[in-house]
């Protein structure tokens, strides 16, 4: 390794950063390292660097599906914002870096004609993160658009290859690179739409989403869905039949709107999240004989085994 993570192109690093800053429910302590890489070449750059040094890392886009603990990360976390973004409106081909905000890429395909990717625009996040999770909402998700991603699989290589979305194997909020931390880097990803649509059109189902998110899910910070829906029934449904609407662990509540969702009343914890994601696992396995699997991932000291 050559050069200083300070020195390396298109990435800012701060030390002792604190997290909070860089997650949607606005929670998470510091990291003792945090490192913004701005291009696709600064993100391999980074974790070349953490391997090279032997450090801890994570990549996190729009930090939308993690919970991070109030004592923080010990090593360090790249925060992805390499963005550049290709959309032929012609064929419906869209190429994005990884660290394209979802919602705002949405928003540009509609523009554009294209379908298929209106459910984005009321998911937070990046491109990549999407790909992990298969994200998706109102009946559609990334595996119904993905055509392939560009990745780097470290376990076999450092060079970038590219897969084509059945090596995902997707399933609901699920792919073979969810929870994999330390193996892959998804650096692009190519979407395939359907072209020559009425942009109008398009923007009203999209709009007429974000009007029914509103209406259903509490407003404010927050992780979204805790829960993955179990087969055939919706976490929200147990956790609130449990009698579990309005159950609060020191500043956390499950909420009264919306039961798979918990609301930070104003100093809650990540300590007080975990503490109310096990009530409410062993409450609702204890009622219903469902194990609730979680949607989010725990990050940092004294969340993870
Ligand atoms: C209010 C709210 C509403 C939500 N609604 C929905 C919804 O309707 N549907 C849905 O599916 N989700 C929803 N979510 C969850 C979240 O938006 C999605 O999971 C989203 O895809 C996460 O993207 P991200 O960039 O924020 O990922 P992050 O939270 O930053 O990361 C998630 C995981 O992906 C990994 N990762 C991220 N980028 C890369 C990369 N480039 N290479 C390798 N690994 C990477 C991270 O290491 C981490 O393990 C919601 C969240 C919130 C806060």
């Amino acid at each position: 390794m050559s050069l200083a993570l300070h020195e390396l192109p298109h990435l800012i690093v701060h030390r002792d950063e604190p997290l909070a800053r860089y997650t949607a429910a606005r929670l998470g302590g510091p990291a003792d390292i945090l490192a913004i890489a701005q291009h696709r070449d600064a993100l391999i750059a980074a974790v070349q660097w953490a391997r090279e040094t032997e450090t801890r890392w994570i990549i996190l886009g729009g930090g939308a599906n993690v919970l991070i603990s109030e004592y923080g990360f010990r090593g360090l976390v790249i925060i992805n914002r390499s963005k550049e973004t290709e959309i032929d409106a012609a064929s419906g081909r869209v190429v994005a870096d990884s660290g394209t905000n979802l919602t705002t890429l949405a928003r540009r395909c509609i523009g554009q004609g294209l379908k298929g990717l209106e459910w984005g625009v009321s998911v937070p996040g990046t491109v990549g993160g999407a790909v992990v999770n298969n994200a998706g909402a109102h009946g559609g998700d990334m595996a119904h658009n993905l055509a392939s991603v560009e990745i780097i699989d470290l376990e076999t290589s450092t060079t970038p290859e590219t897969w084509q979305t059945q090596a995902l194997n997707y399933d609901y909020r699920y792919s073979v690179l969810k929870g994999k931390r330390g193996r892959y880097i998804v650096l692009q990803a190519t979407l395939q739409l359907e072209p020559g649509h009425d942009p109008k059109e398009l923007s009203q189902v999209a709009d007429e989403f974000i009007v029914y998110r509103k209406r259903t899910q509490p407003p404010g910070a927050s992780l979204g869905s805790m829960f993955k829906n179990p087969p055939d029934d919706y976490a929200g449904r147990l956790i609130e039949a449990a009698g579990l609407k309005g159950h609060r662990i020191g500043g956390v509540e499950v909420s009264t709107v919306h039961a798979n969702f918990f609301t930070n009343t104003g100093d809650a914890t990540a300590s007080d999240y975990a503490a109310l994601i096990q009530h409410v696992q062993q409450t609702v396995a204890t009622r219903f004989g469902v194990g609730l699997e979680l949607e989010i991932e725990q990050i940092g000291e004294g969340l993870e085994e």
